[in-house]
């Protein structure tokens, strides 16, 4: 196995040992992607010359510093709509596409400040916009399990880049899955993490209300030192909170869970692939072995999440969106006669047709006349099913389902049917609506020989449990391998 297929716990041993050096990695990691990069599409800007000068700074660190961080030296890929400060980011949009931040985000700045490589920037569905990673204008990203299936989305570059060795780890966002189904398509570790927990500042808002970063990564233990690295609080973004400071890699190891582990009945009825129900029991079996109790569980208010997230997701986005005007960021279409014209032909060429889809519903949600009928329906929608997430936490520690009704999909197969992509959303929406953690960790595969991951939601700031059950799924899982052709 090559050194940039290690997880980062692996690699930090060797990088302390000095048996392997982060200017090495990197190379690795860059010529990795020189060869694999046009059959996955994960990589839209790959930063070179930045990430081998990062690589040689790093390597002064480990060689003087005491106290020092383990993402230091360690190569990483970011979703590209994370402002990376003087590399393009042009969250795979025409809008965006010459646009070169003056900053980075928060989130970024803080693993660069502890020696992370920034060996560039991840392919995504438009503005996070999607489940697929097809909606891009660079080209849809490919699952490396299977090339002509999807990777998942929106951070489906991400999520493939981290499972086919391109980098040790990325960051994802997720504002009703983006982390967690891609993750689960790939078979990679994926975690949305308590809203407020790592600050958005420097995200690209999709929906601000819901819209979490998070790490993408090869095992929990690395997702737990990445977590470490970005969480915390920023007062560039209010809505970040103070004094949490856990450091979520301790104790992972602990075996004995005694927890009460919820299955929500209404997670696991039709429309749920055979394969993926199966491998998701199976791997709450494994945290029963581990001390859990089991219980069923109820979320009755599952059928209105997918409805709810969509209208209220939409409407932030069409007010979020409305910044790119044609004037203070990115694409300006130079036939305007007037700035009316100057609006509607910039907005018209630089946003594909999702996103002008969700900006217009959003428009047309918060109109006169339909922001009862819609929007504040949607809000109450959204208070009685935290209160259903909350009511299940008062007998339950944690709840697992699956993350996706079905593995990953064809190229092409549901992208002409939109309805069908939002509806494959109803696990994953429910995290974000209620602003809980959601891990995802790979647990099986399917006949296909493609991953399957389970979804683990807690409480509010409880990332370190999920951590710790994750890990024993984990451990009784093992690493999983592509069966057939292809990579890992
Ligand atoms: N798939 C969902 C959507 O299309 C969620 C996307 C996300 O989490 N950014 O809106």
């Amino acid at each position: 196995m090559s050194i940039i297929d290690m997880t980062i716990k692996e690699t930090i041993d060797l990088l302390r040992r000095r048996e392997t050096s982060s200017r090495e990695l990197t190379e690795l990691a860059l010529e990795r992607i020189r060869q694999e990069n046009s059959r996955i599409n994960a990589f839209i800007t790959v930063c070179a010359d930045v990430a081998l000068s990062q690589a040689e700074a790093a390597d002064k660190r480990l060689g003087t510093e005491d106290r020092i961080s383990p993402l230091c030296g360690i190569p990483m890929g970011i979703k590209d709509n994370l402002c990376t400060r003087g590399v393009r980011t042009t969250c795979a949009s025409k809008m965006l596409e010459q646009f070169i931040p003056p900053y980075d985000a928060t989130a970024v700045e803080r693993l660069l400040s502890s020696g992370s490589v920034l060996l560039g920037k991840l392919n995504m569905d438009e503005f996070g916009m999607g489940s697929s990673s097809e909606n891009s204008i660079f080209g849809s990203v490919r699952n490396p399990w299977d090339t002509e299936r999807v990777a998942g989305g929106s951070s489906g570059g991400s999520a493939a880049a981290v499972a086919s060795g391109l980098c040790s780890f990325a960051l994802g966002s997720d504002t009703g899955g983006s982390i967690r189904q891609p993750a689960s398509f790939c078979g990679v570790v994926g975690l949305k993490p308590t809203y407020g927990l790592v600050s958005r500042y420097g995200m690209a808002a999709f929906a601000s209300s819901m819209d979490q970063i998070g790490p993408i990564t090869r095992d929990v233990t690395d997702c737990a030192l990445v977590l470490n690295g970005i969480a915390g609080h920023d007062p560039r973004d209010s809505t970040t909170v103070r004094g949490i400071g856990e450091d979520y890699s301790h104790g992972l190891e602990q075996d004995e869970l005694q927890i009460r582990v919820g299955l929500p009945k209404e997670y696991f009825g039709s429309g749920l692939d055979e394969d993926v129900k199966n491998a998701v029991y199976k791997a709450v079996s494994m945290l029963e072995e581990a001390g859990a109790v089991l219980g069923e569980s109820s979320l009755p208010t599952t059928d209105y999440a997918v409805e709810a997230h969509f209208i209220i997701s939409s409407s932030e986005a069409s007010s979020n969106l409305a910044r790119y005007d044609g004037i203070r960021y990115g694409y300006q279409n130079a036939n305007a006669k007037n700035l009316e014209e100057l609006y509607r032909l910039s907005r018209g060429d630089g946003f594909g047709s999702g996103v002008k889809r969700r900006i217009l519903l959003g428009t047309h949600i918060l109109s006169a006349g339909y922001r009862d009928q819609l929007y504040i329906k949607a809000l109450r929608a959204r208070k009685m099913i935290t209160d259903d997430f909350m009511k299940n936490f008062e007998s339950f520690d944690l709840i697992a389902t699956p993350v996706y009704p079905e593995t990953a999909f064809r190229l092409g197969e549901k992208s002409g049917n939109p309805l069908e992509m939002y509806l494959g959303d109803i696990y994953t929406v429910g995290a974000n609506l209620a602003g809980l953690p959601a891990l995802v960790v790979p647990c099986g595969l399917d006949r296909k020989g493609l991953p399957i991951g389970i979804q683990l939601v807690g409480k509010p700031f409880s990332e370190k449990l999920l951590l710790r059950a994750g890990y024993a799924i984990e451990q009784r899982v093992g690493r999983l391998k592509p069966k057939t052709k292809c990579q890992g």
